[in-house]
C-alpha cells in the first residue's frame, strides 16, 4: 500500500467517521471477544480517569518540577499510596512510568550501577537469574544494557524453583526476579523465599508485580489466599506495578518502586553535554504524558482502598465463575493455582492449538500459552458479558477437536 501525504486536509466529521469506521473493524473487546490487552473497571472508574486525562491533555510530566507543580504533587500522592500499599520501609521511593517495560528496564539499570558502584567495577556487565515464566521486558532490559538473562525452569505448580535458582547464579549474578504473579499462568513466585536467598548472597531481587500488583493486596484483604510478594520482604530491592492493568487507570501508567531512595538515585540519567545545559530524568522517556498522571491519582483517590476491594470481588467472581465452567469441560484442567484473574487451561489429550483454531473462527481472539498448550484468559469486568458464551464454546471446540481425533484414530486406513 503506498501512501500519500494529501495536501489538504480533511474535515472533522470526516476524520470521526474515518476513525469509526477503523475500529469498527477491530476485535470485539468490548463484548470480551479479546483475552488481553484491555483491562476495565465499573464504567464510573473508566469515566473518571478519561475525564482527568482530558483536563491534563496537554500539560507534560517532564516539566513537573519546574511548571506544573500539580503534575509533581499527583506523581508523589500516586507514588506514596503505592508505598503504603507495598508495605515500604521509610524511606523508599518510586516513580510513575509509562508502563511495566518501561519500570523494568529502570529497575535492571538501577541494579546494574549499583553493582557497578558497589563492586568498583564501572564496565560491570552481570547475569539475571529468572524463573522461565518470567515476562520478556527482561530480556529487553537485558538486550539494550547487553546483559546475561539466565531462565530456570518453573516446578510442577508453574511457580519458581528457588533452589534451582540458587544453583543458576555465580559470583557475576546481579538481579534475581520473581514475579507476583507471572503472566502466562497468574500464579505467584514464592518471593519470601526467594527474599529469603537473595539476603543470603546479598543480591538484588526484583519483584515484578507489573500485572497483578494493584488487585493482588485488595484480594488479601478480602480473603484471598495470596502469599507475601511487596516491600515488606527484605529482600525485595526493586517493585514493579502496572497502573494501567489491574490498577484500571488509563494508558500510558505503572509505577517503579525502590526499598531505598539510595537505590533509585542509580536510575537517574544526567548528562551535561549539549548548549542547552544539564539534562536530567528519573527515568527513561523525556517527554511524558501529564493526563496520564492526573489520570492514575484520580482514580486510585476515586476509589480508594474500599472501592478497590469491591472491583477485586467483582472481578475474582467472575474468574472463579469462569473456573468453574471451563473445569466443567470433560479433560479440562486450569494449569497450577493462579491468584488472581490471568489463568491458562487446557486439555492434555487434544491439540490445543486447533482448540485455539476454531475459537478463532467463532470470533475470539485466543489467547495462547505454548508450554503447556493451552489457552489463556486475563480477565476484567467487561469479560463477563460474554463468560457462558466463552465457555460453551470452548466446550463445542473442545468436543469438536476430541471427536475429530477419535475419527482420525480408529480410521480405516491404521486398522
Ligand atoms: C504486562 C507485563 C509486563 C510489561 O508491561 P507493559 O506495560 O506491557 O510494558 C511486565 N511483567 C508482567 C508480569 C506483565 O504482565
Amino acid at each position: 500500500m503506498s501512501i500519500r501525504f494529501e495536501d489538504q486536509g480533511r474535515a472533522r466529521a470526516d476524520i470521526m467517521r474515518a476513525l469509526q469506521d477503523f475500529q469498527a473493524g477491530d476485535a470485539d473487546w468490548r463484548g470480551g471477544k479479546v483475552p488481553l490487552y484491555v483491562f476495565s473497571g465499573p464504567e464510573d472508574v473508566g469515566e473518571i480517569g478519561k475525564a482527568a486525562f482530558n483536563l491534563f491533555f496537554s500539560e507534560n510530566a517532564l516539566g513537573a518540577r519546574r511548571a506544573f507543580p500539580s503534575l509533581l504533587r499527583m506523581e508523589q500522592e500516586v507514588v506514596g499510596m503505592g508505598l503504603d500499599l507495598f508495605h515500604a520501609p521509610a524511606g523508599a521511593a518510586g516513580n510513575m512510568t509509562s508502563g511495566g517495560t518501561e519500570s523494568i528496564v529502570m529497575a535492571v539499570k538501577a541494579c546494574r550501577d549499583w553493582n557497578r558502584a558497589h563492586r568498583g567495577e564501572p564496565r560491570f556487565r552481570g547475569n539475571l537469574v529468572l524463573p522461565e515464566t518470567a515476562h520478556p521486558a527482561f530480556d529487553k532490559a537485558a538486550a539494550l544494557m547487553d546483559l546475561e538473562i539466565r531462565r530456570v525452569p518453573a516446578r510442577a505448580d508453574y511457580r519458581a524453583d528457588v533452589p534451582a535458582m540458587a544453583a543458576a547464579m555465580d559470583a557475576e549474578t546481579m538481579m534475581l526476579v520473581g514475579s507476583a504473579p507471572c503472566f502466562p499462568f497468574g500464579v505467584i513466585d514464592p518471593l519470601a523465599e526467594l527474599s529469603d536467598l537473595a539476603v543470603a548472597r546479598g543480591v538484588w531481587l526484583h519483584s515484578d508485580a507489573c500485572v497483578g500488583g494493584w488487585m493482588a493486596p485488595f484480594a488479601a484483604e478480602i480473603g484471598r489466599d495470596i502469599p507475601q510478594f511487596d516491600l515488606g520482604l527484605p529482600g525485595v530491592r526493586s517493585l514493579s506495578a502496572d497502573l494501567h492493568k489491574f490498577g484500571f487507570c488509563p494508558k500510558p501508567a505503572s509505577v517503579v518502586f525502590y526499598r531505598d531512595a539510595a537505590l533509585q538515585g542509580f536510575q537517574e540519567m544526567k548528562f551535561d553535554v549539549w548548549p542547552s545545559g544539564p539534562f536530567g530524568t528519573q527515568t527513561l522517556v523525556g517527554t511524558r504524558a501529564g493526563g496520564a498522571v492526573a489520570a492514575s491519582w484520580a482514580v486510585l483517590r476515586y476509589l480508594g482502598r474500599a472501592g478497590f476491594r469491591e472491583v477485586a470481588r467483582e472481578v475474582l467472581t467472575m474468574r472463579d465463575a469462569f473456573i468453574a465452567g471451563l473445569t466443567a469441560i470433560p479433560g479440562m484442567q486450569i494449569r497450577g493455582t493462579p491468584e488472581l484473574a490471568n489463568i491458562a487451561f487446557g486439555c492434555d489429550d487434544i491439540d490445543m492449538g486447533q482448540v485455539a483454531t476454531l475459537m478463532g473462527e467463532r470470533g475470539w481472539i485466543p489467547g495462547m500459552v505454548r508450554r503447556p498448550a493451552s489457552l489463556h484468559l486475563m480477565m476484567s469486568l467487561h469479560h463477563e458479558a460474554s463468560r457462558e458464551a466463552f465457555v460453551r464454546d470452548v466446550a463445542e471446540c473442545v468436543a469438536t477437536v476430541r471427536g475429530h481425533s477419535g475419527v482420525a484414530r480408529t480410521d480405516a486406513s491404521y486398522a
